[in-house]
């Protein structure tokens, strides 16, 4: 059997994949980059029809390229962002070889490194970069049985309003994907209800700036850690329709029917928790307390930017707010289909094999993406080092953090004593 060798197998060409190839690049390390479709896969097939990236193209991006056919402040469809990785990928002649599985990863013995076993054959490589993505399999609740006379898929899965069945649909979950969903379906004319649990609701922008740069210069990007019981807290922000602030009191405006979050299904009827009152007030809460960041830097440093203080007009409170609705009939009130915006799980079975490197939940165990495994890092992951980490532009930062600590390691491993160069003669 014929085994390849390298230094560093990247698993994914994703953006994580592409930066660690960049970083891999610049410091001369042989590498490939294996990936079992194309170029940004998840961003060509992994999400729904209509997607823009959240982020303005002058933000969402890495250091060297722009998105030389979009303004700065425009949002790249989702094709677009594939687009650009893969030129990205062009650009820095990044070894990527499509349609590679790695199906597992196991620790050489009695020699340094990793035997990499792939759809296509085995690599031994000293270092291994999982960067398989955040979002790996879909998390349906079991509240509602496959049975049940409803059309059920998660949002992984939606493309369009015209896949789903006629009538009504509830999406449940409000992060930037639900609302997203069940907005473009409103507007398509569906009955839409929509369950809303915790959530953050940035204002799109605030005196002329988008909320990625205000995140940027008020240092909340940089946020190591989660805010204390806020790890399961979904930010809803949307770049659709050239981006705007995701107003709950808007959208039941426009017909759509705000609930609590989904607590239980019996005989065809859904029931929501009493919560969604106290779910819009801390998601207003977070919206109005970056107002007031933004603010008090103005008044810090002085930056000229012209004062708005209408979007801290929140405007009455909806009846569905008011008097929220507890229970919902699907049958009488003509849903047909359940989206479930209810998130991901990861999955790092591939390295199943590798002691330390995961703990008893199949979580990577990392520091900064450095693995507690000798030799295996990670990127990608949300809160790897940062709020940012999950996110186009900061991954390119933990890419460049973990090949950095690679490099050190791979020179201890390549260091060779005057005695070893002397043929074990001892001076
Ligand atoms: C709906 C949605 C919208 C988003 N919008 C934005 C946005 O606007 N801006 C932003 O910054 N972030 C956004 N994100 C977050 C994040 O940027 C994306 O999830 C992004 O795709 C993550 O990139 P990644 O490289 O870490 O992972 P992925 O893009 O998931 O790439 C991982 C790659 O690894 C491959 N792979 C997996 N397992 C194996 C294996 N065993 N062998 C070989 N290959 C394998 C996959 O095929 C995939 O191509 C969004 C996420 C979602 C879900």
């Amino acid at each position: 059997m014929i085994v390849e060798e390298t230094t560093v197998v990247v698993v994914g060409a994703g953006q994580a994949g592409i930066a660690a190839s960049a970083h891999l690049s610049d410091f001369g390390v042989a590498h490939v980059v294996l990936e079992r479709g194309r170029v940004a896969e998840q961003w060509r097939t992994g999400r729904w029809d209509s997607l823009v990236a959240n982020g303005p193209a002058w933000h969402d991006r890495f250091p060297g390229l722009e998105f030389d056919d979009l303004g700065p402040d425009q949002f790249a469809s989702k094709e677009r962002v594939a687009s650009y990785f893969e030129a990205y990928a062009e650009k820095i002649a990044a070894p990527v070889r499509c349609g590679v599985e790695v199906l597992c990863v196991t620790r050489r013995t009695g020699v340094d490194g990793f035997v990499v076993e792939t759809s296509t054959g085995t690599i031994h490589a000293r270092f291994v970069i999982a960067a398989t993505g955040p979002f790996h399999h879909p998390v349906v609740p079991t509240l509602v049985p496959e049975r049940a006379p409803v059309q059920q898929i998660h949002s992984h899965t939606y493309r369009n309003p015209s896949q789903l069945a006629p009538g009504g649909v509830i999406v449940v979950g409000a992060g930037s994907s639900g609302v997203q969903i069940a907005d473009e379906l409103r507007r398509a004319g569906r009955e839409v209800y929509l369950s809303v649990g915790p959530h953050d609701r940035p204002p799109r922008s605030y005196r002329g700036r988008d909320f990625c740069w205000w995140l940027g210069v008020l240092g909340l990007w940089d946020a190591e850690t989660p805010p204390e019981g806020a790890s399961h807290v979904t930010i809803a922000v949307s770049g659709a329709r050239g981006g705007h602030t995701v107003d709950f009191r808007e959208l039941s405006a426009a017909g759509i029917g705000l609930v609590g979050m989904t607590a239980s299904y019996d005989q065809g009827v859904l029931r929501f928790e009493d919560d969604l009152a106290d779910n819009i007030s801390q998601g207003d809460a977070n919206y109005t307390a970056l107002l007031d960041a933004a603010d008090a830097y103005v008044e810090r440093t002085g930056i000229d930017l012209p004062p708005e203080p209408q979007a801290r007009d929140l405007g009455p409170d909806p009846e569905a707010l008011r008097n929220p609705r507890r229970e919902l009939d699907l049958a009488a009130s003509g849903v047909s289909t359940i989206i479930w915006a209810t998130g991901f799980r990861q999955d790092f079975g591939w390295l199943d094999a590798e002691a330390d490197a995961l703990d008893a939940a199949g979580r990577p165990v990392h520091r900064r993406g450095v693995g507690a495994a000798p030799g295996i890092y990670f990127l990608g992951l949300p809160w790897l080092s940062r709020r940012g980490s999950s996110f186009i532009w900061g991954v390119w930062h933990d890419a460049r953090h973990v090949v950095d600590h690679l490099v050190t390691q791979l020179g201890y491993l390549e260091y060779q004593a005057p005695t070893d160069l002397a043929e074990g003669t001892i001076r």
